[in-house]
């Protein structure tokens, strides 16, 4: 990957739906913003328009997703349009949301990539500053088996090696590697979807989230391993769509992150977990310099 200038979108975007745990219509609006303003999310339905940026100091711990808040302000499930933005490789960007869950659409990134498109994406003034992993970082969780490493890479790229080895029939081993461009992104990754059990659609609505979900917003698998209502894209959709929610999960960084990342089945809190730690070791790094 060449440096490259920041980008932003041409004009605003709109994508309308519904969050896929709450259930809520809402219309998340994409507006272009200045150099060095990052991806800062803006709940418009509250009467503080608390502006929430999309860094990890504002993640709130939740189950399954990524959920951000900040002075009483919350937007949940916000990866994949996070996804969409990074693998656009758009650096600035007002999302304006008027409820609390962004819009599911079918499970996967597509949605917010088509309404990127439609909208344009335009070049800025400034060079896009790179957040390179500048020593090796891992995150290892013995009691799930999740694992994080993150090392330096030669070029200004991202590079991800990811192994999905769950104990699941239709979901349990599947791995793909890819060096993330705007193309790969979009050929690769955006149309995965969201992926379940059945027993976990049940738990969740136990608890009273995904209520409004039909096995066509995201797959379902039942016990045997087969999608309920619904046929895979891509034999390895269940991995495609591991690495399109690590790349939302990175985008937590608040930079263009490049380097090698080898991942086995993490979920969000790993993925927050090591972009921690590569801030952490940056921040080191300046601290030494200095
Ligand atoms: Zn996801």
């Amino acid at each position: 990957m060449i440096d490259r200038r920041q980008r932003t979108l041409a004009r605003a975007a709109r994508v309308y739906g519904r969050g896929l745990f709450h259930g809520k219509d809402v219309t998340l609006t994409l507006l272009p913003a200045p150099d060095y303003h990052g991806l800062v999310f803006q709940r418009v339905d509250l009467s503080a328009r608390v502006l929430i940026p999309a860094r990890v100091e504002y993640v709130v711990p939740q189950p399954r997703r990524t959920v951000l808040a900040r002075l009483g302000a919350q937007v949940e499930t916000v990866e994949h349009v996070l996804a969409a933005l990074v693998g656009l490789q758009i650096d600035n960007c007002i999302l304006q949301i008027n409820g609390p869950e962004c819009p599911n659409g079918d499970g996967s990134a597509q949605h917010f990539v088509e309404a990127i498109e439609a909208a344009g994406v335009v070049e800025q003034s400034a060079p896009a500053p790179l957040l390179d992993v500048s020593e090796t970082v891992a995150v290892v969780d013995d009691g799930t088996g999740a694992r994080w490493t993150a090392r330096p890479a030669d070029d200004d790229g991202l590079h991800i090696e990811y192994e999905l080895c769950s104990p699941y029939p239709g979901c349990d081993r599947q791995s793909l590697s890819l060096t993330i461009t705007p193309d790969s992104f979009v050929r690769e990754l955006a149309t995965a979807r969201t992926f379940v059990r059945e027993s976990e659609v049940q738990a969740l609505r136990a608890v009273g989230l995904g209520r409004r979900t039909t096995p066509r917003d995201l797959l379902v698998f039942d016990a045997s391993g087969n999608p309920i209502q619904n046929t895979l894209r891509r034999p390895d959709e269940c991995v495609r769509h591991k690495i399109l929610d690590c790349l939302g999960d990175f985008a937590l960084a608040g930079g263009r992150v490049c380097g090698h990342f080898a991942g086995q089945r993490t979920g969000h809190r790993h993925n927050h977990e090591l972009v921690r730690r590569i801030k952490d070791t940056q921040l080191g790094q300046r601290r030494r310099a200095a």
